[in-house]
């Protein structure tokens, strides 16, 4: 499953959001308040659950989170610090969520489908998702599944940790079952491209990201993805630096004794070899506004995307902290800008983010919009032009938020509500594991949650101002459009084949 963020309230947002400072090259920072606090600053604890930390000798980190509340499930992540942005080689794209599709077809015990077939029999309910930053894997079980074995009527299933290591561990899939799951990718992007947003993106990202990953989708370029049945060994080689100790970590929530699970992951995981990861370039600065319009084949609501490169994150810092609020300020239903284009002047009827603006890497803040397709019939490019410039503004004005009337009780209200969002969203074994381990992957620190919300919480309006000040310029600006082919309009390219 390919992960977008289109449809998240504000704490899976957050939960989406990446950062890994191992292999992310800080951003550059002007202005000292804006470093992250040290390693020794103490905060204040806002993670409801206490977290046990073990790292083995080889590099993989364990964490253990207990929660007996959720009486006797546990779910066992492997969150695998790797996303399509380690997707480096031109060709190749398309790779870390291929081999997400991959692990399910692990040989286990030297069968095709056994690990597959064990789960199956255990019962465990199985997933994963690949974004740009992060593979995540989440299945969740009973407790006592965990460490086997497990009877069954007609056979004995080995416990769930001893499964998931034998697939991260030791990977074995043949090249036959490879092609047929290459080949299947291709009905997965179509899926994703039959929706106009998604379209926009791929179209809009090579163009702003013309020399680092960020610049394909998860998916990958339409031509990798077709000539995936052909990449046995580019496959290979990504998961070969990337399914490694150094690159992963395994994040136990549930009704668990955190000493039970590290002895047994130790026994699992041990004699697994640490390999070096490669470097990712940084993308370049920006250089001036990008454009880009799509001519859809089909009769579509138009749709104008406007969005800004955003900074890397780094939680702890005020950049982030701001970063975390983007989508109260702009486009939840209290904020100007949605006020103002969806009840004042009813030009759009759907507003959201396009991509998750919490990136390992400086990426996009992309705000998505579909207008009226009667309007857009009646008044054509007027139409268009006067929501891009109202989103244009509306953005920019945040470069003044400060001078707002309610400046203040605004920013008060948000940071109450982010506060309460985040807490209700740990509502099970799985939401638990996962907000915590795309948090933790920015700086594997286990008090990244609590220096996250300590700086939401020290935000001043200024802070919104500075940070819109420095990223919420023309140069950094990107617009896409879209809507059926036939209006004429100058660079445009043609959506499909
Ligand atoms: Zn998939």
């Amino acid at each position: 499953m390919v992960r977008t963020i289109l449809g998240y309230g504000i704490a899976l947002a957050l939960a989406a959001s990446v950062l890994n400072a191992q292999t992310a090259s800080p951003t550059p920072q002007t202005k000292p308040a804006s470093k992250p606090p040290s390693a020794t600053a103490k905060v204040p604890k806002f993670f409801p659950y206490p977290v046990n930390e073990r790292k083995l000798p080889n590099g993989l980190t364990v964490i253990v989170i207990p929660t007996p509340e959720f009486k006797d499930m546990v779910t066992y992540a492997t969150p695998v610090f790797a996303g399509s942005r380690n997707e480096t080689e031109r060709g190749k794209t398309g790779l870390a969520h291929l081999f997400e599709h991959m692990m399910f077809l692990h040989e286990y015990g030297g069968k095709d489908h056994g690990y597959d077939e064990m789960i199956r029999l255990m019962g465990a309910h199985n997933n994963a998702w690949t974004n740009y930053d992060m593979t995540f894997y989440h299945p969740t079980t009973f407790t006592q599944n965990l460490l086997g074995p497990v009877k069954r009527p007609g056979a004995t299933v080995p416990g769930l940790i001893e499964l998931e290591a034998s697939r991260f561990t030791a990977l074995k899939v043949g090249q036959k079952t490879f092609e047929v799951q290459a080949g299947a990718v291709l009905g997965e992007y179509r899926r994703i491209f039959s929706y106009p947003s998604e379209k926009m993106i791929e179209q809009l990202s090579p163009l702003v990201f013309p020399n680092h990953p960020y610049g394909h989708t998860v998916i990958g370029f339409r031509d990798d993805v077709e000539n995936m049945p052909k990449a046995w060994n580019a496959a290979w080689a990504f998961y070969n630096n990337y399914y490694q100790p150094n690159s992963l970590a395994i994040v136990v929530v549930g009704d668990v004794k955190p000493d039970t699970i590290f002895a047994e992951v130790e026994k699992r995981y041990a004699n697994w070899k640490p390999v070096e990861t490669p470097t990712i370039p940084e993308p370049a600065e920006p250089d001036g506004e990008k454009v880009t319009h799509v001519d859809w084949e089909a009769e579509v609501s138009p749709r104008v995307m406007v969005g800004y490169r955003t900074p890397a994150a780094q939680p702890g810092t005020k950049d982030t902290a701001v970063t975390t609020i983007l989508e109260e300020l702009l486009i939840s239903r209290s904020a100007p800008l949605f006020q103002k284009l969806r009840y004042k002047k009813q030009t759009v009827t759907d507003m959201g983010f396009a991509i998750d603006p919490m990136t390992t890497d400086p990426f996009l803040l992309l705000i998505d919009t579909e207008l009226k397709l009667d309007e857009f019939q009646k008044n054509g490019q007027k139409y268009i032009a006067d929501v891009r410039t109202d989103l244009i503004t509306g953005i920019e004005e945040l470069q003044n938020f400060s001078k707002q009337p309610n400046a203040a009780q605004t920013l008060r209200v948000i940071k109450s509500k982010v506060r309460n969002d985040f807490l209700g969203s740990l509502d099970s074994t799985g939401d638990i594991a996962q907000i915590f381990s795309v948090l933790y992957r920015f700086d594997r620190r286990t008090d990244t949650i609590d220096r996250m919300m300590a700086a939401i919480d020290s935000l001043t309006p200024a802070d919104v101002d500075a940070f819109a000040k420095k990223y919420f310029t023309p140069n950094r600006r990107v617009v896409a459009t879209l809507w059926k082919g036939d209006t004429q309009q100058t660079g445009t390219q043609k959506e499909g084949q």
